[in-house]
């Protein structure tokens, strides 16, 4: 195969970035926007020896899951969907395989048990749609356009050059009315946009979120600086957008990939929003972690409750906590819930939240997973007469990279009767499992959950038990 060769290809897998897979005589060609089914011709960019990159040139022959025309005009190019063109029930079908997948292949779970214990991927419940504008945060980066002029959208698939897109079919309508607003006034007033490669200009990011059962609105602007020039006027127009709750600045002078800086500075209202999840009232600063699919996250501690099985005599620990959301959830149904999260802004939101919803029963330690609890079981036994530590129920829902070894281990140590394992990436779920399995705990539940539509992401919640 030769670069720029143009080739007809039938397509017989999807990879784990959503690309398509195909043969042209024995020789693998990984196509991004094509799916299993489809016929297409593609013109091949990349040729390594045994496998190469194409681009998709046409569809010759649609597959059966192709959607007739995808939604977002910007689909292709943004890095953000990458399945878009996929029917909404092939997209689910595609995520179950791949956390069985993972589970068998990594986890090391034979296939006659997942068989048996495997639920099917909760899906969001359209009605035979395809479900669009399902996510509360969005975060879009500003920039300068090639005629000079200040542009926002997202970022191109693997790259940081931005396309300009004000209304992404993921995130709510609003956005677009907020985003025109700071653009319109960036212009009139000369504000420039931030320039990463020359680590100069202001204007960085704009975070937005919006509370679905409350309807409030979050504008933070992540600044390379302290102020933003005629910041009075910026204000005057964003609250009269109905909803606008929260207006604050985050100041990130650093010449990073992180979005957001370390501190909130408050322009206008609140520095918070609230939204419920169920029952519970959650307030959400700019910093703090806060699922992005409310409609989903319902239905995702829905299943980690029920995993937990409790009576209300149980203690729990929910590492990873964030802003309290999951121990929140569960604090009602328990004698006694501890949460562990490494940001310090976010254990502050879940003092609050524990308090606003008259919750006494769960405390909140500051720290990284694997040091707080370790530390715990240690200076117990110390001061309890070599007494050991014992938890009930031990809920995780760590980052993509999962738990470390000495976490898991110390897991294992507190003999929790449950582990209920949250997962917004199977591979490293898949590998903890397979420490936990060794270490004499049973899969009982798998349920994946799609928290996020059009994307290949796919959370997955897992309940195993002491033998
Ligand atoms: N359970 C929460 C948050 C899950 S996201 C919810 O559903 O809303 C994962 C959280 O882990 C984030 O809040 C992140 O800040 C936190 N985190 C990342 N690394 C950590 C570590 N080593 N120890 C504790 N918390 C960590």
């Amino acid at each position: 195969m030769q670069k720029n060769e143009v080739v007809k290809v039938k397509i017989e897998d999807i990879g784990v970035g959503g690309e398509g897979i195909g043969k042209v005589d024995g020789y693998t060609l990984f196509i991004k926007d094509t799916i299993i089914g489809d016929v297409v011709e593609a013109k091949v960019m990349k040729a390594k020896k045994n496998y190469g990159y194409a681009r998709l040139m046409n569809v010759l022959t649609p597959s059966k899951d192709r959607v007739e025309e995808v939604v977002c005009p910007m689909a292709r190019k943004c890095g953000g969907c990458q399945i878009q063109e996929m029917k909404y029930p092939a997209q689910l079908a595609f995520k179950e395989s791949k956390v069985r997948g993972n589970l068998e292949r990594i986890g090391e779970v034979p296939g006659e048990l997942l068989d048996e214990i495997m639920h099917p991927v909760v899906g969001m419940d359209e009605e035979g749609m395809q479900p669009f504008r399902y996510r509360n945060k969005a975060q879009f980066p500003i920039g300068t356009d090639k005629d000079g002029r200040v542009t926002v959208g997202f970022y191109a698939g693997r790259t940081h050059s931005i396309i300009g897109n004000t209304d992404c079919v993921l995130g709510v309508e609003v956005n677009e009315e907020i985003l025109n607003c700071i653009l319109d006034f960036m212009e009139e007033f000369e504000i420039p946009a931030y320039d990463e490669v020359k680590h100069k200009g202001l204007v960085r990011h704009v975070l937005l979120r919006y509370g679905f059962k409350t309807d409030e609105i979050m504008v933070c602007l992540v600044i390379n600086g302290k102020t933003i020039p005629h910041c009075h006027d910026l204000v005057g127009r964003l609250r009269q957008i109905p909803g606008m709750t929260s207006i604050t600045l985050s100041s990130n002078t650093a010449k990073t990939n992180v979005i957001m800086g370390d501190t909130i500075r408050l322009l206008w209202g609140q520095e918070f929003i609230t939204d419920y999840i169920g029952e519970i009232k959650y307030q959400i600063s700019p910093l703090s972690f806060y699922q992005v699919n409310p409609v989903q996250t319902e239905k995702l501690y829905g299943l980690a409750l029920d995993y937990a099985g409790l009576t209300g005599n149980e203690t729990v620990w929910d590492l990873y906590c964030g802003i309290g959301t999951i121990s929140l959830f569960l604090a009602k149904k328990a004698k006694q819930v501890y949460g562990v999260e490494i940001v310090p802004q976010a254990i502050d939101d879940a003092r609050n939240n524990a308090k606003i919803n008259d919750i006494t029963n769960a405390e909140f330690y500051v720290g990284k997973a694997e040091e707080v609890l370790p530390e715990y079981y240690k200076e117990y036994e110390k001061t309890h007469n070599g007494e050991t530590a014992h938890a009930d129920v031990i809920v995780v829902d760590p980052p993509r990279k999962g738990c470390e070894e000495s976490l898991l281990q110390t897991i294992v140590d507190m003999q929790p009767e449950k582990v209920v394992y949250v997962s917004c990436d199977s591979a490293t779920l898949a590998r903890d499992v397979k420490f936990l399995r060794a270490k004499g705990y049973e899969l009982k539940d798998v349920t994946p959950v799609d928290q996020f539509p059009h994307t290949v992401h796919v959370e997955t919640v897992c309940l195993l038990s002491r033998k």
